[in-house]
């Protein structure tokens, strides 16, 4: 419809109906001066146009505009882009035609040209109406009538009443469009404008259709196509037709519209108006589609989209390809009703004519291309059951709708400022003209004011992109302080994994190291304990102290993964640091014996009998600094000392100190000897053994107790390591009681064990230990935890010695089974005896309610140990 009215303002307000090519070719030739030339190439330009021929068109207002130039003739460049910027229009080049359609309209407005500025800001005007930006287009039109009113060109102004009308028509406001149609045919009628009168009827009968009067349309049409008939018959009776037979189509009488719009057809052919002649194919394959003759309508649609093709318009191409979707749509849909006909049109081939279309309808931007672009989109979706896209398209089709109501609405608001803007043009206008001077100081201060705005621009620019790169690095950096932190989460996970890993792995080892370890030991034990040849005994005795290495290495490494795990816990109970010292100077002496090396124990008469804390822990760590004493020295002695350092109410500062007289530590390396796995030097394990591992827990061992752990050596002269430990002093403490006995002392004797062990093997080495160390010791064995229950519960033993992977009942079980008795010899101590020495199984121990943990492979000196210190307290307890 739009270009349709492009065509039409141009024909009359440019006089397309001249000469012929062939004369205008003649006049170009015998032109006489420049300006004559480029006015008719001007003029064959525009020729070119209006016979479709773009290209040659463009060529020679290019051609015009060059000589205009050259020869400074300002009225010819400006014509020449007017030129240009019809070439463009026609292609629906929007933006370039309003670029050159605005570079002429200066050069006029410079040349004062009135006619023409208001011919140019009309056709600027339309190129607003056709990508419906109404009320742009208004204040061109607007603008454009009031210079047609000052200089009183009535013939002008009618069509510029027109063209207003035609905008107030498309926004919908029909009253507001009908008075400015009114207005044109009053203008008409007086100047006795036939033609004009009859178009303005044309747009009249228009109206009255789209209002759905009928009866009134059909007599307007009637009257603006007899008009035409009596003066012309011009090219306007192409529209006239097409109208008429829209009127037609609207009211439902196909056979008049078809015949109406083949008029219109054969009369565009016969003007050579290609444009035109694609319209009218529209318009009867419309009507064909409404009938359901597919392929008729397809072959006119194609038709049409042929011509669009070969003129490279958008805005055609765009409508065919609607067009041909439709009626593509509609045999997709009539499917099912029918099966004659070609096979059903694909997908593919729908939405890629309807994607393409959207596509060119957004580049033009024009409304009803759009609306009508997504109505056929939603209905194809539906078709196709994509009832997600169709909701899609259906929403952006309320969106457009939406922000056209909204424009609808502002209307009054965009009339108002269109007369602002007017009127501020034209007193700008106005003022360029008086003041030549007030204009250059204008242009001098618009030229410092735009530096200012360039550099003012420029700063900000600056600002704001320091701005963003100050948020950008903000960002970059929280997102790497989140990266970061997710990465420490996993770490911390890993490591905690890791970590669980890495105690099941050594649970495990230890477990299946100890097991065999346990037969190797219990075997050598017995075997140096009875009969066996001298040259057997110094093997014997090596196996025994490889085993015995080799279980102090399995238990340092579980020590300082418990203790760096955090898992130790240090128990508060009473003892007698005395004793404690006796028990590891009895446990040593053997060792000691074995070197020809002296151990002395040192206890002070006045030293505190009990003391509250961790006795194992501190024997631990004594043995260990002894051990060392022993494994360092050749000659000579190892003491262990203790005294009262110091104190504070009940708390006692006690001084430990372990000296000897063997190698000493080079004072180079008395720092490092504390770190794990680290020794004075390199010789040492070949010389000694060792893993570097003892000092490493004995130090954290007494940190944490609250102590110090420190070293004075000389080199060749011996070491002293010493503890410092404080521990609160019970001070009801009987100081006459004797100290704890040690083990094979009388009160061991005719001890009554229990043993609870299903490995026959573990059951040997037991007997033999403790049939061997114990007098008169009376013994009982089951193999299983039932058997264990039933033994307990007939026999009273006064000591279980328990194992705790057992058929039947687990130990655990068992324990808690004799625990939960309530009768009078649940306070019988029992002994876990476990392969799995690590902390976690040992609390367990402890929570089933037993009394002791002694790890397998057993070491006899620790288990008589344990046992006398057990029986004693009972007894004690007992007393
Ligand atoms: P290990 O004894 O298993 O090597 P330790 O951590 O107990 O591990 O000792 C670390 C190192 O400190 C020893 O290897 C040795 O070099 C040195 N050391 C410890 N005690 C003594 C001592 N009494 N006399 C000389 N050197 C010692």
């Amino acid at each position: 419809m739009s270009l349709l009215w492009a065509g039409l303002f141009l024909a009359q307000g440019l006089n397309a109906q001249g000469p012929t090519m062939v004369s205008l070719l003649d006049e170009l030739q015998s032109a006489a001066d420049d300006s004559t030339r480029v006015n008719v190439l001007n003029r064959i330009a525009l020729k070119h146009l209006e016979l479709n021929q773009f290209n040659k068109g463009l060529e020679r207002s290019r051609e015009a505009y060059e000589l205009a130039r050259k020869t400074g003739y300002l009225r010819g460049e400006a014509l020449s882009w007017y030129h240009i910027a019809l070439y463009h229009d026609y292609r629906n080049q929007s933006r370039e035609a309003l670029d050159a359609y605005s570079t002429s309209l200066h050069t006029f407005e410079y040349l004062d040209d009135s006619v023409n500025m208001a011919r140019t800001m009309n056709s600027i005007g339309l190129v607003y109406k056709n990508t419906s930006s109404f009320d742009t287009a208004l204040v061109y039109f607007y603008r454009s009538r009031e210079i047609l009113r000052a200089i009183g060109d009535d013939q002008e102004l009618a069509a510029t009443f027109n063209l207003i009308g035609l905008v107030y028509g498309a926004w919908g406001d029909y009253e507001e469009s009908l008075e400015n149609f009114m207005a044109a045919m009053d203008l008409y009628q007086s100047a006795g404008n036939a033609l004009g009168m009859s178009l303005t009827y044309n747009h009249i009968g228009s109206i009255y259709c789209m209002l759905g009067e009928y009866g009134k349309a059909e007599d307007y049409l009637d009257i603006a196509l007899s008009l035409n008939m009596e003066v012309g018959p011009t090219r306007d009776l192409i529209d006239i037709y097409t109208e008429l037979g829209m009127l037609y189509q609207e009211s439902g009488r196909s056979q008049e519209a078809m015949a109406t719009y083949e008029k219109s057809l054969n009369l565009a052919r016969y003007y050579n108006n290609l444009r035109k002649m694609a319209e009218g194919f529209d318009n009867l394959g419309r009507v064909y589609h409404s009938q359901a003759k597919y392929a008729e309508a397809l072959q006119f649609f194609n038709r049409a989209l042929d011509i669009r093709r070969d003129l490279g318009i958008s805005h055609g191409l765009m409508v065919s390809r609607v067009n041909i979707a439709g009626v593509y749509l509609s045999q997709v849909e009539s499917m099912g009703a029918s099966t004659e006909g070609a096979p059903a049109p694909s997908r593919e081939m729908i939405f890629n004519l309807l994607g393409d279309a959207l596509q060119e309808a957004r580049t033009i931007g024009n409304y009803t291309d759009l609306v009508e672009t997504y109505e056929t989109l939603v209905r194809a979706s539906a078709a196709f059951s994509e009832y997600g896209d169709a909701v899609m398209y259906q929403e952006a089709l309320y969106k457009l709708k939406d922000s056209v109501a909204g424009a609808d609405q502002n209307r009054s608001l965009a009339e108002l400022q269109t007369r602002f803007e007017r009127d501020r043009q034209e007193q700008e206008i106005m003022l360029l003209k008086s003041e030549k001077k007030v204009q250059e100081a204008r242009m001098r201060q618009q030229r410092i004011e735009r530096i200012i705005y360039v550099l003012g621009g420029i700063s900000l620019v600056i600002l704001i992109i320091g701005l963003l790169n100050r948020m950008a690095f903000m960002n970059r950096a929280r997102r790497e302080l989140e990266q970061k932190n997710r990465q420490i989460e996993t770490e911390k996970h890993k490591a905690e994994n890791s970590e669980q890993v890495k105690e099941q792995f050594l649970s495990k080892m230890n477990h299946e190291i100890r097991i065999p370890m346990t037969t190797i030991v219990g075997s050598v034990n017995i075997l140096l304990k009875n009969k066996h040849l001298d040259s057997q005994g110094k093997y014997l005795s090596a196996i025994r102290q490889s085993s015995e290495n080799l279980l102090v290495i399995i238990d340092d490494i579980l020590d300082l993964t418990s203790l760096e795990a955090g898992r130790v816990k240090l128990e508060a109970v009473p003892f007698s640091i005395a004793g404690e010292l006796d028990n590891i100077g009895q446990m040593l002496s053997f060792k000691a014996a074995e070197k020809g090396v002296d151990l002395r124990i040192e206890i002070p008469d006045h030293l505190p009998e009990t003391v509250i804390g961790d006795p194992i822990r501190l024997s631990q760590v004594l043995m260990n600094l002894a051990g060392n004493g022993i494994k360092f020295t050749d000659e000579g002695h190892v003491t262990i000392a203790v005294q009262v350092a110091g104190r504070e109410e009940d708390r006692f500062r006690f001084r430990f100190e372990v000296r000897d007289t063997g190698i000493g530590i080079p004072p180079d390396r008395v720092d490092r000897i504390f770190r794990s796995f680290t020794q004075a030097d390199s010789e040492t394990t070949r010389k000694y053994g060792g893993t570097g591992l003892g000092l490493t827990i004995s130090k954290q061992l007494v940190e944490m107790q609250g102590g110090h752990l420190g070293v004075t050596s000389e080199p060749g002269m011996g070491s002293c390591f010493f503890v410092e430990l404080d521990y609160r002093v019970e001070e009801r403490e009987d100081r006459s009681r004797k100290r704890d006995p040690g083990p094979g002392e009388e009160v061991l004797k005719g001890l009554k064990v229990l043993i609870v062990e299903d490995d026959e093997f573990n059951v040997m080495v037991l007997r033999d230990t403790l049939s061997t160390a114990l007098e008169e010791v009376r013994l009982e064995v089951a193999t299983d935890g039932r058997a264990a229950l039933d033994l307990w519960a007939a026999g009273e033993p006064d000591i279980i010695l328990l194992d705790i992977e057992l058929p039947e009942m687990n130990g655990h079980e068992v324990a808690r089974a004799i625990r939960r008795s309530g009768r009078t010899g649940n306070g019988v101590p029992i002994i876990a005896m476990t392969a799995n020495a690590l902390p976690r199984e040992m609390e367990e121990c402890f929570n089933s309610g037993m009394n002791e943990f002694i790890p397998k492979p057993f070491d006899p000196d620790d288990l008589l140990l344990k046992i006398n210190q057990l029986i004693s307290k009972q007894q004690y307890a007992g007393k």
